[in-house]
């Protein structure tokens, strides 16, 4: 199978050459763990596809990890982007254009009335974990084993899977983290009301949880029980939850996971499709929490506990006018999201009725427009079930199917957009069941 990977290499001349000159100067593409075994470089992209350096197109299921629910470029963006670009990028000086994506999200938010605005979904867990503490006065948070919340300190972590499954050990992803900080976090077994029990226990000095609504690690439907006890237990044990729908938020409906899963937390965080294809992290809350971001340095000013955030780049009119612009289409297009769930429901059916008659050890999980094939026959409840070692088949698999006009990113997480048609959805069913059957 990795002939497929060496095929692609001698396939693809231009990306080679990038890639060896990118190699000399660039000590990484994107992001690591995001690794595309061969040499492959994107020149453009329109609505479902993308076409690489050597001409050939493709149907793209990577949608730019998550953001574009509309597809590549669609008009209202490029027209939004355009303006924006006539009129100023870059201002650093408070523009109209953030009050209107705030109203947006807001409306949107049922457990929200204000919103402050970042430069990516790092931003807003750090934000949304450090006005936490300062809201509570406590320093821990909890996370789960087996989730993605950005590339901070406070959140690169990962189970160590020596340890006991349902009180897990914490250590960092890679190195750099320092312990310390380690040291202020709490990992809980995902699924399981051993980390009720564990909140509970530390209570007193956890300031929140955060959580995915749905892991990307591990998409599945059947998680709004959980989330709704775990919604009760942090009420009950004065510990915020911090939903962190940067992917679910505008995905799963206009509603969101929220609404999805009819679930209130105190703080969400958002990114991704809010920011219509810009760089975007928003955190939104109530008015009690969301005033701690009022910070002057004026002692007599300030609400007890404010916190610093913001940048350089904060509020930057091309992300709010272009964020402000998707989600007014979307408001106004609810025929959209009928669209990709129908779509999608298809797409995870077809191909895991495929896996099931042909007797394949392999399944697509799913949660909405959200896709992770695992290469196992053993049921995933959480990240701990994934047999690590698959990883390399998956690699294979994905090679396999980009020769046959796909293309799935090195994350393995993929995504449909309102912009792949009932037709893109066949083709997509048909190269994944090929690339079966050539890779058994
Ligand atoms: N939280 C979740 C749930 C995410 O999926 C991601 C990114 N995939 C992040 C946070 C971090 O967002 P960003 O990559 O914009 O920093």
């Amino acid at each position: 199978m990795a002939d497929a990977i060496k095929d692609l290499t001698a396939s693809l001349p231009e990306s080679q050459k990038i890639y060896q000159r990118n190699a000399r100067v660039l000590a990484q593409e994107i992001v690591g763990t995001v690794f595309i075994p061969y040499p492959f470089y994107v020149r453009e992209a329109k609505g479902a596809r993308v076409t690489d350096v050597d001409g050939k197109e493709y149907i793209d299921l990577t949608m730019g990890f998550g953001p574009l629910l509309l597809g590549h470029s669609p008009d209202i963006v490029i027209e939004a982007a355009t303006e924006a670009a006539r009129t100023g990028l870059h201002m650093g000086l408070p523009t109209p254009y953030q009050g209107e994506l705030a109203e947006l999200v807001v409306d949107a938010t049922p457990c929200a009335e204000k919103a402050i605005f970042c430069n990516s979904g790092t931003e807003a867990t750090m934000y949304a974990m450090r006005v936490s503490r300062a809201y509570t006065g406590k320093d821990k948070v909890a996370l789960f084993e087996g989730s993605y919340h950005g590339s901070h300190d406070y959140v690169l972590t990962e189970a160590d899977k020596s340890s006991e499954r349902l009180a897990p050990h914490i250590r960092s992803r890679g190195s750099g983290v320092p312990q310390a900080t380690l040291d202020q976090l709490l990992l809980l077994p995902y699924r399981s009301d051993a980390a009720f029990d564990l909140i509970r226990q530390h209570k007193d000095e956890l300031a929140a949880v955060i959580v995915e609504p749905v892991q990307s690690s591990n998409p599945r439907t059947d998680v709004g029980p959980f989330l709704r006890e775990l919604s009760d237990v942090c009420r009950e044990c004065d510990v915020l939850m911090i939903l962190d729908e940067i992917i679910t938020g505008f995905r799963f409906g206009y509603g969101g996971a929220q609404e999805y899963f009819n679930v209130t937390p105190d703080l969400i965080t958002y990114g991704k499709i809010i920011g219509g294809g810009i760089p975007i992290g928003a955190v939104a809350g109530p008015s009690e929490l969301m005033s701690l971001f009022h910070f002057t340095g004026d002692e007599d000013a300030d609400p007890k506990g404010a916190i610093f955030s913001g940048g350089t780049f904060g509020g930057n009119p091309m992300a709010m006018r272009v964020g402000a612009a998707v989600l007014k289409h979307l408001r106004g297009h609810p025929e959209i999201y009928e669209h990709l769930s129908s779509q999608s429901q298809r797409l995870g059916k077809e191909i895991n009725d495929f896996l099931e008659t042909e007797g394949i050890a392999a399944r697509l999980m799913q949660a909405e427009s959200m896709f992770q094939l695992v290469f196992q026959k053993e049921p995933v409840e959480s990240a701990w079930d994934v047999d690590d070692s698959t990883w390399q088949t998956g690699a294979n698999f994905y090679a396999r199917l980009h020769v046959n006009g796909v293309i799935v990113p090195g994350i393995h997480l993929f995504f449909l957009s309102a912009a792949h048609t009932s037709e893109d959805v066949d083709t997509i069913i048909e190269a994944f069941k090929r690339t079966f059957a050539e890779t058994r």
